[in-house]
């Protein structure tokens, strides 16, 4: 039971938080002036200030196993590629939470990390990306962020560079709310549309990228990108002109690539 909890309420930091504040409970939020500063990416309530707009996103601040990270100087390992089990679904709802746009998914299929099976929830946007390769970053990233039935969370992320269009993202692009909101999507979804065709990964151990940031995230980034037609990043980017946390240091950690 415990473990259902915490994997809800993880998933529903990961983008949530925003819509669950403004559905569930107006006028508790209203109330309690203290818990008013909405977190952001710029500003008095951008990142660097996200611990200090409530105590539980602690670390923010102070966890030394943060993310995202530059992936650069990465060790080459031997891991099992990650095994996608995505399926083409029909329907799911969009979300625009004030942060990105979301898609749950109720049967998208998973993933197998390391042996161990993971399911789709969800997946979202960043502009531009929040892992950096030699310092770079690309136009967008895609999450798909996956829970396994003993409470954890796999998140696969996957780059994205100018290129040919991707055919799912005009469904998502036309279909999502230009405010905060949620709306049906009734085309065909298929999560495997966005994973290159070369399985080499990088694979370190991180948090949430947005607040309260716990650091309970088996990462997994494609190290090749996939592609979007310059208008669908632009289209994204006039939504969200900026939503990606910058790089957190890597302190004692390693990230593996594996060669697929
Ligand atoms: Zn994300």
């Amino acid at each position: 039971m415990t473990v259902s909890i915490r994997a809800s309420l993880l998933l529903s930091a990961l983008g949530m938080a925003a819509l669950t504040a403004a559905f569930a409970a107006p006028s508790d939020d209203e109330a309690a002036s203290h818990h008013t500063r909405h977190w952001s990416y710029g500003g008095e309530n951008g990142p660097q200030s996200w611990a200090e707009i409530d105590p539980a996103n602690k670390l923010c601040a102070t966890g030394a196993q943060q993310s995202p990270v530059d992936l650069s100087g990465a060790l080459n390992a031997k891991a099992p590629a990650p095994i996608p089990r995505w399926i083409p679904a029909r329907g799911g709802n969009v979300i625009n939470n004030g942060h990105t746009l979301q898609v749950n998914l109720d049967a998208g299929g998973g993933v197998q990390l390391s042996g161990k099976d993971y399911v789709l929830k969800q997946f979202h946007f960043h502009h531009p990306s929040e892992h950096t390769i030699d310092g770079k970053a690309y136009p967008l990233e895609v999450h798909f962020v996956h829970t396994s039935p003993d409470g954890d969370i796999a998140v696969v992320g996957v780059l994205v560079e100018e290129g040919e269009a991707n055919p799912n993202l005009d469904a998502i692009w036309s279909t999502a709310p230009v405010k905060e909101g949620e709306a049906h999507i009734s085309h065909m979804l298929d999560a495997g549309r966005f994973m290159p065709s070369d399985e080499g990964s990088y694979r370190y151990e991180g948090s949430l990228t947005t607040p309260p940031c716990s650091e309970t995230v088996h990462w997994t980034v494609m190290a090749a990108p996939v592609t979007a037609s310059p208008s669908q990043i632009a289209a994204f980017a006039s939504l969200f002109p900026l939503n990606a946390r910058p790089v957190q240091p890597l302190n004692r950690r390693y990230v593996l690539k594996t060669s697929g």
